[in-house]
């Protein structure tokens, strides 16, 4: 029961190593191995669970270090949220040199789309400032292949569905979809039937 079973290239598990992640968390014990193999899921589960590493060390994992374009798309639903996943997916990514990027609003449009033309493997962000720069062709989702919805019930208490709805159908459809919520509301139910192909349900 240790981060040895799911054979991680030693770029990851050193950068586990350093972070004293030595064991799995229940919620890492069941997403990682499905998410390795590509499978979209669906899992409820709280904060505070190890989720963020849950998908962090998958995406990271499967992540080609010499592809330029954005590989992984990561929804929250607040800037902070952005800016923690962005330091933890940095941090497991440390040894690969994976580069991620927060990109949310409140902050200079012009800067994000400077740093969007440089070398990024994951961008991380709030929903209108992704669509955003979708829509204004300043970032490029063509060889994305993951995509995370974080804290979804937050995003659909806040408004944000359909600015997320807009951006899934910008996306390519051979992709890994993840979603994780603390409840599973209808509206994100009939997301995940809309969206996903056959997703395993994981319950914490
Ligand atoms: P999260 O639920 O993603 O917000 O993570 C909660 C906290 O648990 C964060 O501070 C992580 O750094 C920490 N954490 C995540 N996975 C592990 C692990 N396998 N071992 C120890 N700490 C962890």
């Amino acid at each position: 029961n240790n981060f040895q079973n799911y054979k991680l290239s030693t770029d990851i598990t050193r950068a586990l190593s350093s972070l004293e992640y030595n064991l799995p968390t229940e919620v890492q014990r069941k997403v990682i191995p499905i998410a390795l193999k590509k499978c979209d899921l669906v899992v409820k589960s709280q904060t505070g669970s190890g989720k963020t590493a849950a998908f962090s060390i998958p995406i990271c994992e499967l992540i080609d270090w010499e592809e330029n374009k954005p590989q992984a798309l990561v929804l929250t639903p607040t800037r902070e949220l952005a800016v923690q996943v962005t330091e933890d997916m940095t941090n497991i990514g440390r040894y690969k040199r994976i580069k991620a990027n927060a990109i949310y609003g409140k902050q200079s449009f012009a800067r994000q789309k400077l740093e969007l033309k440089q070398k990024n493997h994951v961008v991380v962000g709030t929903p209108g400032r992704v669509l955003d720069h979708i829509q204004k062709g300043t970032l490029s989702l063509e060889r994305l292949n993951f995509l995370v919805v974080d804290e979804a019930d937050e995003m659909l208490n806040m408004g944000f569905i359909d600015q997320v709805e807009a951006i899934i159908t910008e996306l390519p459809t051979a992709r890994v979809t993840m979603l994780f919520s603390a409840t599973l509301p209808p509206d994100i139910e009939s997301l995940c039937r809309k969206y996903m192909k056959d997703p395993v349900h994981i319950e914490i």
